[in-house]
């Protein structure tokens, strides 16, 4: 981000965000930046509680910052349908009457593992959360996103995303598959109202991070919190001119 980026306490004003994944690790943190930034912030998420955690966290910030009240979507990407993803947009329509920004967050590890060993149910499974699921839901939003006047749609990657490494099969494989899926949407809409970009968190201290690294110590990681102003210029227009990079943080 350029380094005289600064954020006003109302950067993300009139901003509708949708966050996929928001009851836990960085999506969380997302929702509350955003939130706290003036956004009226949609959580999905897979556990109804975690959500209902972050939503409390979110209002308990009132007085203090101007809070619109979170919407939470409890749905589990892995068996959704075309159908609910069609009804969700449906309703975000009716809701809001468009969508400002879409942070696909959500993402299944699987297992670290040899290739030869990977078991085919866990590999459908990792390729239908983080590719099938975002295409679909990407697909089914894309008429409320053309609503607003700019939209950002922030795809998340992973360094396993940018080059191969041994034993991450498939999560590695499904990260190339979204770095596809934003370059492709970023040149179709391109000199659009729409942007579409790729973001590498790095090494953060979250569940996920933590299932991949057992033995090592999370307090030497980033916290969430600590990497949020990149997903803040990223949803403010401040970005208005960035689409069909993949972007890493470095810190
Ligand atoms: P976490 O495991 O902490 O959080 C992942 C979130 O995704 C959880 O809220 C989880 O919900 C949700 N989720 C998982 N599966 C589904 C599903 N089937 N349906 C709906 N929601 C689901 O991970 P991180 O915060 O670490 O990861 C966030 C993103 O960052 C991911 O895309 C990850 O690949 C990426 N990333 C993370 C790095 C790190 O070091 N942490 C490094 C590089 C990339 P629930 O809690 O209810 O299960």
């Amino acid at each position: 981000i350029p380094a005289d980026f600064q954020a006003t306490t109302t950067e993300l004003k009139d901003k509708v965000i949708l966050i996929t994944g928001a009851g836990d690790g960085i999506g969380k943190a997302a929702a509350i930046c955003f939130a706290k930034h003036g956004a009226e912030v949609i959580l999905l998420g897979k556990t109804t509680k975690k959500l209902e955690a972050v939503y409390d966290e979110i209002m308990a910030l009132s007085p203090e910052f101007d809070i619109k009240e979170p919407a939470i979507i409890p749905l589990d990407m892995k068996g959704a349908s075309k159908q609910n993803y069609i009804d969700m947009a449906t309703t975000i329509e009716q809701t809001f009457g468009r969508l400002d920004g879409l942070l696909h967050n959500a993402s299944a590890l699987g297992s670290i593992m040899s290739f030869e060993q990977f078991p085919e149910d866990m590999y459908q499974e990792v390729m239908q959360v983080n590719v099938n699921a975002q295409f679909i839901m990407t697909q089914a939003l894309l008429p409320v996103l053309k609503k607003s006047p700019s939209a950002s749609i922030v795809f998340t990657s992973s360094s396993v995303g940018r080059k191969g490494r041994a034993f991450w099969a498939p999560y590695a494989i499904s990260k190339f598959a979204t770095e596809g899926m934003m370059q492709v949407l970023a040149d179709e809409y391109d000199n659009t109202k729409m942007r579409f970009n790729s973001l590498n968190p790095g090494a953060t201290a979250t569940n996920m991070r933590r299932k991949a690294y057992p033995a090592e110590d999370p307090t030497t990681l980033k916290q969430p919190h600590e990497i949020m102003p990149t997903y803040l210029y990223l949803m403010s227009d401040q970005s208005k001119d960035i689409s069909g990079q993949a972007l890493t943080i470095n810190r």
